[in-house]
Order: structure tokens, then sequence, then C-alpha cells
């Protein structure tokens, strides 16, 4: 069975403290709800990594993760973090693709599967973002953006490495917007995903693979997303910034 993951993007927010707080906030209250098939990460600012993976040491279902790593294993990269060192931390676990790095900072699909070999090569376990802006959608291309965004990233892995990927469908037009793909479009993308991971590594690495959705995910639309078939929980931005709204999000999961 794949697992149910609801993962926590804080991108650059909180400081040191608030986000110790904030994680702790969310270690007490999921660490006796959440069932065994079912994963919460956080994936903080590199300055909280360490210290979260010590606040949450023995409770299984809640995991650490970063948001970006560089590609190269060490060197004269000034300001930059290598996949070891965010396994050295404890995390188990990188956001790779996200859009906002696609746009921001120019990473391109073969940049991306140079930091998702670094990853797996680590340890990390990369949470691989794609989707398609809002011009994709309105042409109908869609679908060609996420196949490449697929094949190109992730697809040189073998099967028994593209096990330790999760994926989240976000489609950039939702990020941060407060526009939500609807249940049955984010269900049709999700479909979609699965039967390419199908086509590419079988039917048995398609139905284990964890596709989450995300883009202005909340407590009001979270059931309606996570209660279609093929997709198998969220990756939160704004809305993991509140333990409340996150903690109603997970608990979509509980029934
Ligand atoms: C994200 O950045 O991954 C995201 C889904 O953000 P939001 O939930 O705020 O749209």
């Amino acid at each position: 069975m794949r697992k149910n993951i609801v993962a926590g993007n804080w991108k650059m927010n909180l400081d040191y403290e608030q986000g110790l707080s904030l994680f702790s906030e969310i270690v007490n209250m999921v660490k006796d709800e959440v069932r065994g098939d079912q994963q919460v990460i956080i994936c903080s600012p590199f300055i909280h990594l360490a210290s979260l993976s010590k606040l949450s040491a023995g409770v299984t279902n809640v995991a650490v993760g970063a948001q970006n790593i560089n590609e190269a294993a060490s060197g004269a990269y000034t300001g930059e973090i290598s996949a070891s060192q965010v396994k050295s931390t404890g995390s188990e676990y990188v956001i790779l693709g996200h859009s906002e790095r696609r746009a921001y900072y120019g990473e391109t699909d073969s940049l991306l599967a140079k930091k998702v070999d670094a990853a797996l090569a680590n340890g990390l376990k990369p949470i691989f973002c794609i989707g398609e802006t809002k011009d994709e959608r309105e042409s109908g291309s869609y679908y060609d953006v996420i196949k490449t965004q697929l094949s190109a990233g992730l697809f040189h892995l073998d099967a028994e490495a593209f096990a330790a990927i999760v994926l989240a469908y976000e489609p950039v037009w939702a990020i941060g917007t407060g526009l939500t793909a609807s249940p049955e479009q984010a269900q049709e993308v999700h479909a979609f995903i699965r039967k390419t991971l199908a086509e590419q590594y079988g039917q048995a690495v398609a139905d284990q693979t964890s596709i989450l959705y995300g883009g202005s995910a909340n407590p009001a639309n979270a059931e309606s997303l996570f209660s279609q078939p093929d997709i198998d929980g969220g990756l939160i931005g704004g809305a993991s910034l509140k333990s409340r709204d996150f903690l109603q999000i997970i608990n979509v999961f509980n029934g």
C-alpha cells in the first residue's frame, strides 16, 4: 500500500524559535493520532532541520525535509547546501523541482535530474514537484508539460531507485493564489501521472507511488481532494504555517 502523506512547505518563513515552537505543537498533536500508513513531513528552512529532527526522534510518523539541495557533493559553492549536509541533520526528505525554484532560480529539468541523483545517493527521499502554468493549462498542453517534467527529471532512474520518490502535482496557477484545482481536475492529472508511471515502470511501481496534490489546499477543500482515488495527500504551503489548519488537513485521513 502506498502511504498517505501530508507535507508542509514552510518556504522562507518562521525564525528559529517560531519554527521550533510550531513543530513541537504539530508533533504533540499528531504523535498518537497518525496511523502507520500515514506520514507527516515538515519541510523547513535549513536553519531548523537539525533541531526539528531531534524533536521528532522516535516519532516515526513525523519526518523532516529540506526545500532544496545543491547538485554537487561538496566544494566552493558559497551559500549552497549539499545533500550529505542535509542528511547529516537527520532529515529524510527534500523538496525538488518546486515551481518557485524553477521560476525564480532557473532550475531546469536537467539540473533537477542531477539534484535527484545527489539526494538519492545520500539517502534523502525527493518530494518531486511537477505542474503546469496557467498558460499551459489554458492552451491544453499540460499533459505534455507534466510528461516532460517526469521523464527529464526522473525517468533516468531504475525502478528500484524510483521507489524512493514522492511526487507532488502542483499546478503553478494554484500555488499561493487561493485558486485550487477542483477535485476532478486534480484527479484527472493524478490518474494521468500514475498511468505514465505504469508505462515507464509497470503497474506495481505506479501503485506504490504516493502522488500529493499542492496548490492552495486548506481545511475546507482537503477532504474533497484527498478522497479522490489517485490523490494520496497534499503538499501544503500557506496552511502549514498555522498548526490548527495543518492539523485539520492531516485529520482528513483519520476520518
Ligand atoms: C507550495 O508552495 O508547495 C504550496 C502548495 O503552497 P500553497 O499551499 O500556499 O498554495
